[in-house]
């Protein structure tokens, strides 16, 4: 550790347009700041009982197991993959981006045997592609596939997909990361097994939870494994009695995040989830008709209104630029990753970062600096074209 600079106490307000965490709202802080309770005290009981009641809202199904895991998203994905393949399952994995390539490798960890449906980063995985892998592997016990790929901003649908895993009788597990409570995520009406989100995305909460749903076919097929579950931490068959009636002792829950996950979670219900997927619309096309009247491309076929992708134009550094957000302005967005390192911005509007005043925010400093280092692309005034949109969807 460097002794120079001491680490600061006061950690700066910065204004959060990364691919996650968004920022959080002052309700959700002071909810994580409440005493701490003992996990087993009846009162915290029953704020995990209302906790789970709102998730079910939010993911939209009645699935009796529906919890919130220790950790972050990650931890999420590893508990859906983990509990419902046993070694030597085969396992179709969708790869077009940094999340899917996670899932296989978290698959291929726990002992499936992973074929992949593969597309160029920036497209979506054709349902036809995954039709043929069925074909030509009847055996396909789970598919796994990313609604919201982050590292490319394609929006990938799932509700075709999900159609062709029940026909051939497997289990559906959805990455919902970066769209639970930012775009439309039916668990019921898809007909999807396992969903799993994380805290720090569209709900507007500090990282440390994942929220994840199974449905009872997903849980017959954990109650009928000939193995225990790899992982002992994500057992769902232990945490499921930790949820239940029962209320068996697995291991201590992280408290105070169950308290701002159950605030973020009734904000998202108050706004309603109808109105927060339009608002995350609007404030999406606003910065577009920025980002484009700059002149920067947007990477994927069909881009996310939860996060833009676009290309860093030729000849700007991609780092000074991000740097100069972030140091004059307290604007975090992402960088590239893997083969778009350097190559690509990801700016996030999730949740409580997405609104008018960070979208002109963004795009005036983003127009600002460009300027500033000499760029000369594009057709106009950023915050003009975000007007004029804002302009035509009032009517
Ligand atoms: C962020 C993200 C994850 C991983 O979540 P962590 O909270 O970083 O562990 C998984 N999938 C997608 C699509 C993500 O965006």
């Amino acid at each position: 550790m460097s002794t120079s600079k001491r680490a600061t106490d006061h950690p700066p307000h910065r204004v959060l347009l990364g691919p996650g965490p968004s920022d959080v709202d002052p309700r959700v802080l002071r909810a994580l700041a409440a005493p701490t309770l003992g996990h087993l005290d009846p009162e915290y009981l029953s704020i995990m009982d209302e906790t789970r009641e709102l998730m079910r809202q939010v993911f939209q199904t009645r699935n009796e197991m529906t919890i919130a895991v220790s950790g972050t998203g990650s931890a999420g994905m590893e508990a859906c993959i983990c509990n419902l393949v046993e070694p030597g399952d085969e396992v179709l994995i969708g790869v077009n981006g940094v999340f899917g390539g996670r899932m296989k490798d978290v698959a291929e960890r726990y002992g499936a045997v992973v074929h992949t449906v593969e597309a160029e980063w920036g497209k979506a995985i054709d349902p036809q592609q995954v039709a043929d892998a069925f074909a030509k592997h009847p055996h396909i016990r789970a598919v796994g596939i990313v609604h919201a790929e982050t590292s490319t901003g394609e929006h990938q649908p799932v509700e075709e997909i999900a159609h062709l895993v029940r026909q051939h009788d497997a289990l559906l597990i959805v990455d919902a990361v970066t769209s639970l409570g930012g775009l439309p995520v039916q668990i019921d009406q898809w007909g999807i097994d396992a969903c799993y989100s994380g805290t720090q995305k569209c709900l507007s909460c500090p990282p440390g939870l994942a929220p994840v749903t199974f449905s009872s076919r997903a849980l017959e097929r954990i109650d009928a494994r000939k193995t225990k579950v790899t992982s002992w931490y994500l057992d769902v068959t232990m945490l499921r009695n930790y949820w239940g009636e029962q209320r068996v002792y697995h291991h201590t829950a992280p408290i105070n995040m169950t308290y701002a996950l159950r605030e973020a979670l009734r904000m998202v219900v108050e706004e309603g989830i109808e109105q927060r997927i339009a608002r995350h619309r609007r404030h999406h096309l606003m910065l577009r008709a920025g980002l484009e009247a700059l002149g920067l491309e947007y990477i994927p076929e069909h881009p996310l209104t939860t996060l833009n992708a676009v290309r860093v134009p030729e000849g700007v550094d991609d780092a000074v630029v991000r740097g100069r957000l972030l140091n004059e302005f307290g604007i975090e967005i992402g960088a590239g990753l893997g083969p778009f390192k350097g190559q690509a911005w990801r700016i996030g509007l999730m949740g409580s970062s997405s609104t008018p005043r960070n979208v002109l925010l963004v795009l005036g400093a983003l127009e600002f600096l460009l300027r500033d280092i000499g760029y000369t692309g594009g057709s106009g005034s950023a915050i003009e074209a975000a007007r004029e949109v804002e302009l035509s969807a009032a009517g």
